[in-house]
């Protein structure tokens, strides 16, 4: 009796923490997945989504060819910056407005809905003009009335876990987004800061199925920054994919030597094309369909 008293008393502290932290996020509280949808492409659904491109629109010549390839190759989303958080003030910051009208264009071209971040408050109007879905950077994860606002936006969006934060800090920078009213929320893994120095992050691959418990919310992993290096991409997208991810989101450059960022991490066409091979070949291994 007493035994059982003890699991009730337990059971009603865990709701009470539960309800009290990701609230809306929890899948304790909404146990089927949550489908987002950008145009006709779901995500969290049992076919995987592939979104593709350059981290930045470089130009009109560049951004035509990479949407071409990542169209031809078969992903479903086209990723690529027009505003990009740069470390330095010195490095290429963005075509800005300009790239998003070049992204606007490739999308009527290709048919595939485009993926974008933004910034700040300022950007959510011209931002959401152009873009399907809205991304927020790893440095803006715990930008609070950034993710307040997105909230109010009725466009998907896609949160990147932030380079120090934990997984339990991701879910409740999604909360922000969904209390305030949006619950397309698309979470992503794309490595964390540790000690170690052989690659420019550490895919935290634990996060993957955590967060599938955790959370009702697609989750996406990000290879590309999760490693830094091209070369290491696509074991690492496999191993999230194998570990439950819903897609994955990956820098493709039809010239990496020349990209004007992230180009060590970017796969070129040859490496793109046995990507998608690859993931193919995982997606059936894991039941589900590209
Ligand atoms: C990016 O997607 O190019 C990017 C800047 O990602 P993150 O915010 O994860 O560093
Ligand atoms: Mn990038």
């Amino acid at each position: 009796m007493a035994q059982l008293s003890r699991q009730g008393e337990d059971h009603m502290l865990e709701t009470i923490a539960t309800s009290t932290a990701y609230r809306r996020a929890s899948r304790k509280l909404h146990p089927e997945n949550t489908y987002v949808q950008a145009n006709d492409v779901v995500i969290g659904d049992k076919k995987l989504v592939i979104m593709a491109g350059p981290c930045a629109v470089e130009s009109p010549s560049q951004i035509h060819a990479i949407a071409q390839l990542v169209k031809q190759e078969g992903a479903s989303i086209l990723r690529g910056g027009a505003f990009k958080p740069r470390t330095s003030p010195y490095s290429f910051q963005g075509l800005g407005e300009e790239g998003l009208k070049l992204l606007a264009h490739v999308r009527k071209s290709t048919g595939l809905p485009i993926i974008t971040e933004v910034l700040s408050l300022e950007q959510i109007p011209l931002v959401s003009a152009y873009s399907d879905i809205l991304q927020i950077g790893a440095r803006n994860m715990q930008n609070f009335p950034l993710l307040s606002a997105v909230g109010l936006s009725q466009k998907p969006i896609l949160l990147k876990r932030g380079m120090g934060n934990t997984i339990h800090e991701l879910l409740m920078a999604a909360e922000y987004v969904l209390y305030a009213g949006n619950n397309q929320v698309i979470l992503c893994e794309r490595g964390i800061r540790t000690f170690e120095t052989m690659s420019r992050n550490t895919f935290d691959i634990n996060a993957i199925p955590i967060l599938k418990d955790l959370t009702h919310l697609p989750v996406i992993a990000d290879p590309s920054h999760g490693t830094g290096n091209a070369k290491f991409v696509p074991s690492i997208a496999r191993a999230a994919i194998a570990a439950g991810a819903d897609g994955v989101i990956v820098e493709v450059h039809t010239n990496p030597a020349e990209a004007l960022s992230d180009g060590e991490q970017s796969l070129n066409p040859e490496e793109f094309h046995a990507f998608m091979l690859d993931m193919e070949k995982i997606s059936r291994a894991m039941n589900r369909t590209l």
